[in-house]
């Protein structure tokens, strides 16, 4: 008895000693401010000025539908592209397929890898009923510019052709090629970023990075989090459209077996629901951008996250039910979106199914998700078939010489930001440049409140002024600074 008190006490005295390790450590690693003056600093004038550019490309109503996308709208976007960046369409290099666009800016040696800036052209539609203006009317008013497309992501698209423009004037000429690319139906997952991927490969380009939407320069992103924090997506998850069939004999629904089709698909469901199956692991991507991410936090977060050789564990556990964000870092997603039986309210459907999205984490592929998927297929004897399915992408190395470069940047422009990296839920055009790119980085660089973050695919998108010069003024040191 005696020696079980002693070795509790033993115990007691570790656990404490690991705690206090713990805190100090949290307490030496919060981040200290920068106070340095930023190395950008747009007038009022530009900013006015680049406001009206950015306006004048939302009011082109650039929607991609699956099928039924209206080119000609696109057409129209090039028209006023042209007229506001002359230089960029005269001096450099203009390839259009279908819409899609690349320009290549030759620089003084075409032979080292090249890097390219990207967006996508298109919007998604604008039916919400709760817009407070019209949502291609490109109104400046409140210090903002309003519109589809406002965020998603025509401000990525003119700040960089605008960065590229100033630069022409100013006689600039790149150490290597750069590129600027923009595609018409990233919205539809359509295929003009690897029409435009292709183009590249057929004239031998390899570049050193391709840079995409994705992140962007957030307030607060995350909880206890005090000021600005630059999120850098360094991958994203994979995806998996899935249809689960259930087949049965079909009849009167006056009497009716048990176990028809409708009844195994909704068993199925909720047991992938209750049993949460997929595996938690935080894998190296979400290890560093919680790593990174714990300077910036408050002292109970900065303390768990800021110690993960000690939380790991107990974080794998958690992290799942903290949040559905906070649960996809750190497992493949499960989320059923269609469903489809009889289309009568009395006969028992033959053949039913539901569709479902999957989103697969990095250290669970697209093939081992399905595996979990297809045990509980068999177990309701159900059958699968899948309509697209991809893993996760390449991970950028964080702590390559293209993100070190990236976050030199920010810490020079923004230095009241943090800069951490993530790893993104949903989509970019940007995975399809890993045929060509070695670092592909899914950030923009401009300044976003968590209003407009949520405005996103949503009514009333908007961006700033302010922060849309910014991001002009960003993209021109990051092009300049470049070795
Ligand atoms: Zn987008």
């Amino acid at each position: 008895m005696k020696y079980v008190g002693i070795a509790l006490l033993v115990i007691l005295a570790v656990l404490l000693l690991l705690l206090a390790v713990a805190a100090i450590r949290a307490v030496l690693i919060k981040a200290k401010p920068n106070k340095s003056a930023p190395a950008i600093n747009p007038t009022e004038k530009e900013a006015a000025e680049y406001a009206e550019k950015l306006s004048e490309m939302i009011k082109v109503p650039t929607i991609s539908l699956r099928g039924n996308t209206d080119l000609s709208q696109f057409y129209k976007l090039h028209e006023v592209m042209k007229k506001n960046f002359p230089f960029v369409f005269s001096k450099l290099e203009c390839t259009e397929i279908e819409g899609n666009l690349i320009f290549r800016w030759q620089g003084k040696d075409s032979k080292r890898n090249g890097i390219l800036l990207m967006g996508h052209q298109d919007v998604v539609t604008a039916d919400e009923p709760n817009w407070e203006k019209d949502p291609f009317s490109g109104e400046i008013s409140d210090g903002n510019i309003h519109g589809r497309g406002a965020m998603d992501c025509k401000s990525t698209v003119f700040s960089e052709f605008q960065a590229v423009e100033e630069l022409l004037e100013e006689g600039f000429v790149p150490p290597c090629d750069v590129y600027l690319a923009t595609s018409v139906d990233e919205e539809i997952s359509g295929d003009g970023a690897p029409k435009l991927v292709n183009y590249l490969k057929s004239k031998g380009v390899h570049l050193d990075v391709a840079m995409d939407e994705g992140g962007a320069i957030l307030k607060n992103a995350l909880p206890t989090m005090a000021g600005w924090c630059a999120a850098i997506g360094i991958l994203e998850k994979g995806y998996i459209d899935v249809k689960i069939i259930a087949k049965g004999k079909g009849g009167h629904s006056s009497t009716p077996k048990s176990n028809t089709p409708l009844a195994r698909l909704s068993k199925f469901v909720a047991a992938i629901e209750k049993d949460k199956p997929f595996k938690s692991e935080i894998s190296a991507p979400v290890y560093a951008m919680l790593d990174q991410a714990a300077p910036l936090l408050g002292f109970p977060l900065r303390m768990v996250l800021g110690n993960m050789w000690l939380f790991k564990g107990l974080l794998t556990k958690v992290l799942p039910v903290v949040s559905p964000m906070c649960n996809a870092f750190v497992k493949t997603t499960f989320c059923c979106t269609i469903a489809e039986g009889s289309h009568t309210a009395n006969v028992i459907p033959s053949e039913a199914y539901v569709v479902c999205n999957l989103r697969p984490s990095p250290h669970q592929n697209a093939e081992q998700s399905l595996a979990v998927l297809k045990k509980y297929a068999d177990k309701y004897d159900l059958e699968l078939e899948v309509i697209h399915a991809r893993s996760a992408s390449n991970c950028v190395d964080f702590n390559g010489e293209e993100f070190t470069y990236l976050k030199k940047c920010l810490n020079e422009c923004y230095p009241e930001a943090g800069v951490i990296p993530y790893l993104m839920t949903g989509g970019t055009d940007c995975r399809h440049y890993e045929e060509v790119a070695d670092n592909c980085l899914r950030f923009c660089p401009i300044k976003m409140s968590n209003e407009q973050l949520a405005a996103m695919h949503a009514a009333n998108e908007s961006i700033g002024v302010t922060e849309t010069a910014h991001c002009v003024k960003f993209y021109k040191h990051y092009i300049k600074n470049h070795k």
